[in-house]
């Protein structure tokens, strides 16, 4: 029958089950057909391949309970997890954070298996977590294809992207890793081999660095305290970091144009402290430049909507497109 043959499956209303992995936790919700979350799950994630299926099995397993739904009403799983995702062959490797190794974790079939067959889909922490932002900015601003940057500040430094209301992996894998571009090439030795990566001085280590904590309380949190309280030292490194978040925030914008640049990960915990320091840093950049003025730089930046997990909620609209052809298609 030729003429079904280009027709793209089109997946069952019902409900996904989104997962996001990290290193210290799991994060799940449970996603009813029109996009709202009805219930969510956090369980402490142990590391190695056993452990981690065992704990996606229980985030699944704890949703559903909590909702009163039978795992035959939910139509796709899906799962962020950090590492080196083929998101096709539903295999996770390099996931160092989670005990996982360079051999490929065929984690989307093994859990599949043990949730009685449903559909599983797996893709990068990262852009689960662009792909949830535009869903609840979508679901915000009521209309269609969210066009963002996810700006993820933690360990690292890199940008998730969903362009027109797609996600872009890149050619590669490599779309959004800015982190990694140069921007001092007289600066200390990246990791990656360059000198003076933007990660150096954007990323949330790079706060660690700025202003070294003296309890255990995050760097970002002591040092915009200590500039609140106008500890000038605190003050002049706060801006010195706004500053190179700003200069994320343009590198993306002048990139791919995107109508949202969305600041996540841990520095972004802070809310809006940071919002408004990197606001303050992109208008002041924007007051020498009227180039830079007529693209309304502090107006894109925002911080990530909602109270839940961007990457549970873009995990489980990953998930809600994979789902088990019917016997007869099969
Ligand atoms: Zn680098």
């Amino acid at each position: 029958m030729d003429e079904y043959l280009s027709a793209a499956p089109v997946p069952p209303p019902g409900l996904a089950v989104g997962l996001d992995i990290g290193g210290t936790k799991t994060l799940g919700v449970l996603l009813a057909p029109d996009g709202e979350v009805v219930a969510q799950a956090r369980l402490a994630t142990r590391p190695g391949p056993t452990d981690v299926l065992d704990g996606a099995v229980r985030a699944v397993e704890g949703v559903t309970r909590q909702a009163g739904v039978a795992m035959s009403d939910v139509v796709g799983v899906g799962v962020g997890v950090p590492g080196l995702v083929d998101a096709d062959a539903g295999t996770v490797r390099h996931a160092v954070n989670l005990g996982i190794d360079g051999r490929p974790l065929a984690l989307a079939e093994l859990l599949s298996a043990r949730l009685g067959g449903v559909g599983v889909g797996i893709e990068n922490d990262l852009n689960a977590a662009a792909v949830g932002a535009a869903h609840l900015l979508e679901a915000e601003e009521g209309h269609g294809s969210a066009d963002l940057a996810f700006l993820a500040l933690g360990t690292g430094l890199a940008a998730g992207l969903v362009l027109d209301g797609r996600l872009r992996r890149g050619a590669h894998g490599a779309a959004g890793e800015i982190g990694h571009v140069p921007v001092d090439p007289s600066g200390p030795p990246c990791a990656c081999g360059q000198r003076g990566c933007l990660e150096l001085y954007a990323s949330g280590s790079a706060v660690a660095a700025l202003w070294p904590t003296t309890s255990d309380r995050p760097a970002p949190v002591e040092l915009f305290e200590a500039a609140e309280r106008g500890h000038l030292d605190a003050m002049l490194a706060r801006d010195r970091y706004a500053r190179a978040v700003a200069g994320a925030v343009r590198m993306l914008v002048l990139s791919v144009d995107v109508r949202h640049v969305v600041l996540g990960g841990g520095v972004a915990q802070l809310g809006d402290p940071l919002l408004d320091a990197v606001r303050g840093a992109l208008e002041d950049e924007s007051a020498a430049s009227a180039f830079l003025r007529s693209l309304d730089l502090p107006g894109r930046v925002r911080l990530a909507p909602g109270r839940v997990s961007v990457g549970a909620v873009g995990a489980a609209v990953v998930g809600r497109g994979r789902f088990t052809l019917p016997a007869s298609a099969a």
